[in-house]
């Protein structure tokens, strides 16, 4: 057994333990998925279990490939009876297995959250549900959250008449799924785990087949799939879970952390091991990381070391402009390729997916295949789409496909059946869509005349402000501004990449002379289709940090540590706050094994302006010794110290009665744009805007802790930083 060979002594006890419960506790990088994927090949070669009898969960798809590919370079085995996927594939897996006791046809289609949206609808409708009062997406959000804590329709408390109302449509909205023979996402869980939990032999038919239940990235685990491996588990089993509190990124999905310390008391874990030297990365990384992360509060606690040398220390890099920012980091990706490392041995990481398009665009330029992993490149999204089929059937009417895809989104009223006729007078006339559309009456007209509205108005304009009433008057904008719930936070990244398609037009206008929209359009076109690289093309990867878990690489570039970005502004409001931001930074700064670059941009366009973000605060967090600056720390508002702010006096120039009188004005007061302020209530930030002069000078000011104000400055007390 070769591969017990490599394992230090804590990951070796952990791999051979006896048949018990067990929770490895571990730091990123310490090898908790190579002691499960071990674990399972020791299981299978020492002759414990059959591959049958084994049941691995982990939180990805690609994460359940990537081991079954480490296992089978361990051992040779027949993989047939393994049940390894993510929580949605094993449950998928076993009610197709046992449809008839989970009263489901075979042939079961699941529903993604769209369609579930539009069965409600659906639904509603037929109930005379006011959909002003009852939100579609409320009452979907409200569904999906009581299932995935268990819940069915009449087991939620309701207090008041508006949630006895919401109850009834939940318990209308299951009979007709159930009807129509349809299963969505949480129902797959909550459907499974009621399949156990009332089937005695069933439940004890695969507690007796599943010797082994091993659950990697156990953190992140929700409530509902805690209670299902519960199930999973009986007396003669043993289930053991992996998981690392630092890394815990899903608390917005209902994660619980919690599951940890409970697992502990439900499963009788007998001691919690911890595995504390990391393999993956250089020591400098990795004290960087821990000195992060030590600034949050509740934890459970590990202390991570390497043997490894300290390596190099991590690069900073401060841009003018999130521009340049991409430029520098697309030249050290070449640079660095000519070195001789793959371009697949680097990824790009980002807080939020509208970052991508600039570096996307730099890459396109400079020719570098790369890859958007876990998510769409920028011009496949799906707001980006419907906003570009606007752009397009104003362009052109008579674009079938294109019509057809906004003719109803955002949602008019104009239902299936409309369309269908809207195809057959098209057809039986020979005419477009658009010429058919003309002749129809009632809603349809209405999205004509839009339409025919928004070609008139946006002809004379430039680009970027053309799209700007475009997605204005589309209603695409008040559409996500309206998600609530578990769907906001979705919404607000597709808000974000709206503003980005302005930004990018912004570029296009500034870098093209033929800036018209059809050749925007073109541009778009291409830059969607061409260039990502074919699947055995070597080539960069570019993800969020969210979809980073769990993998590594030789060099890692963070961009865009600028507060409000890096840690997201979100989480300002959020109430795991901060904590869980800092988290996915310390799961970001963990994914690198050599070289680590840390970059941020003084002015990044957002919805078409140039937006002044102060740089990230977990940059600060880091100690000075481990960083390398590329770029001078030169800029006012990054040159002081940590302990400039907490000095108690800090050197103050009041500014009350100064504005007053003359001289003062914003060509000759001691304030410029971009500039970084402390100011006596309000703490640092820094300068966005200047106005006016002499006496009613203004500056608008982006704070750390509470966002942009303007200031008057006779009352301000503003310290220039
Ligand atoms: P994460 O928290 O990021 O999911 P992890 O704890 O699952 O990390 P692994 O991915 O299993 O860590 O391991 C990190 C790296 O260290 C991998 O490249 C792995 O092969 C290597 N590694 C783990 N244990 C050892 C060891 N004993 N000897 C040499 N390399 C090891
Ligand atoms: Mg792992």
């Amino acid at each position: 057994m070769d591969f017990l060979s490599g394992l230090n002594p804590e990951q070796h006890a952990a791999v051979t333990l006896p048949k018990q419960s067990a929770l490895i506790l571990a730091g990123a990088g310490s090898g908790k998925t190579r002691v499960l994927t071990t674990r399972i090949a020791w299981l299978i070669s020492t002759g414990q279990v059959s591959p049958h009898g084994i049941l691995a969960v982990t939180f990805t798809n690609k994460a359940a490939k990537e081991m079954l590919l480490r296992l089978s370079t361990m051992l040779p085995i027949n993989i047939r009876g393994l049940w390894m996927g993510t929580f949605h594939g094993l449950c998928n897996r076993m009610l197709r297995a046992h449809h008839r006791e989970a009263m489901l046809p075979q042939t079961f289609q699941i529903l993604d959250s769209a369609d579930q949206l539009a069965a409600l609808k659906r639904l509603m409708k037929v109930l005379n549900v006011d959909d002003e009062k009852y939100p579609p997406r409320e009452i979907q959000n409200f569904i999906s959250n009581s299932k995935e804590q268990g819940l069915r329709a009449h087991e939620v408390e309701t207090f008041d008449p508006y949630t006895r109302r919401k109850v009834e449509i939940f318990a209308a909205y299951d009979e007709q799924c159930q009807r129509e023979g349809i299963v969505d996402f949480s129902e797959l869980l909550l459907r499974c785990y009621e399949l156990l939990a009332r089937n005695q032999l069933l439940r004890e038919h695969y507690q007796a087949r599943f010797h082994h239940i091993l659950v990697d990235e156990f953190q992140d685990t929700n409530r509902l799939q805690y209670q299902w491996l519960k199930l999973l588990t009986g007396q003669h089993n043993a289930l053991f879970a992996v998981g690392d509190d630092d890394q815990s990124i899903y608390a917005f999905r209902g994660a619980n952390v919690g599951n940890m310390q409970e697992l502990t008391r439900d499963f009788h874990v007998q001691n919690v091991i911890k595995l504390e030297q990391n393999y993956r990365s250089h020591a400098n990384i990795l004290d960087a990381a821990n000195a992060l992360i030590k600034n949050n509060r509740s934890r459970l606690g590990k202390n991570l070391w390497t043997s490894e040398n300290k390596g190099e220390p991590l690069r900073v890099y401060e841009a003018p402009t999130d521009a340049e920012e991409a430029r520098f980091i697309v030249d050290e990706v070449r640079q660095l390729n000519r070195e001789g490392i793959h371009l697949a041995e680097m990824a790009v990481l980002y807080r939020s997916n509208a970052q991508s398009r600039v570096i996307e665009h730099a890459l396109v330029s400079a020719g570098v295949a790369y890859r958007v992993y876990g998510g769409l490149r920028f011009f496949e999204r799906q707001e980006i789409k419907h906003a570009l089929a606007y752009l397009r059937l104003v362009q052109n009417f008579d674009d079938d496909n294109t019509l057809l895809r906004i003719i109803n989104f955002p949602t008019r009223g104009i239902g299936a059946r409309t369309i269908e006729q809207l195809q057959e007078t098209a057809r039986t006339q020979n005419v477009s869509l658009w010429q058919a559309a003309k002749q129809t009456g009632g809603k349809v007209t209405t999205f004509v005349t839009l339409i025919e509205m928004m070609a008139s108005a946006t002809k004379e304009l430039p680009l970027p402000e053309a799209i700007d009433h475009i997605l204005l008057h589309s209603r695409l904008l008040v559409h996500y501004q309206n998600e609530t719930g578990i769907k906001q936070r979705e919404a607000q990244e597709r808000l974000e990449n709206l503003n980005e398609l302005i930004n990018a037009a912004t570029l296009f206008v500034h870098e093209n002379e033929d800036d018209s929209l059809t050749s925007f359009l073109t541009h778009a076109a291409l830059e969607s289709g061409e260039s990502q690289a074919e699947a055995n093309v070597d080539a960069l990867h570019l993800m969020t940090v969210h979809s980073s878990k769990g993998l590594e690489f030789h060099t890692v570039f963070i961009g865009g540590l600028e507060e409000g970005l890096f840690p997201h502004h979100n989480s300002r409001m959020a109430d795991t706050g901060v904590d869980e931001e800092r988290r996915l930074m310390y799961v970001a700064i963990t994914r690198a094994r050599r070289r680590l670059y840390l970059t941020f941009a003084q002015s990044r366009m957002l919805h078409g302006q140039v937006n002044y973000n102060l740089m990230s605060n977990f940059l600060r967090e880091l100690p000075e010794e481990l960083l390398h600056w590329i770029t001078p720390r030169i800029t006012a508002r990054n040159s002081f110290s940590s302990s400039a702010y907490s000095s108690a006096h800090p050197p103050s120039i009041n500014m009350e009665g100064l504005g007053r009188g003359k001289g003062i004005g914003a060509q000759n007061a001691p304030w410029h744009i971009s500039q970084a302020v402390h100011h006596a209530k309000f703490g640092e930030g820094v300068i966005v805007n200047i106005e006016g002069g002499d006496s009613d000078l203004r500056v608008q000011v982006n704070f750390r802790t509470t966002g942009t104000k303007w200031l008057a400055l006779e009352y301000a007390k503003l310290t220039p930083l």
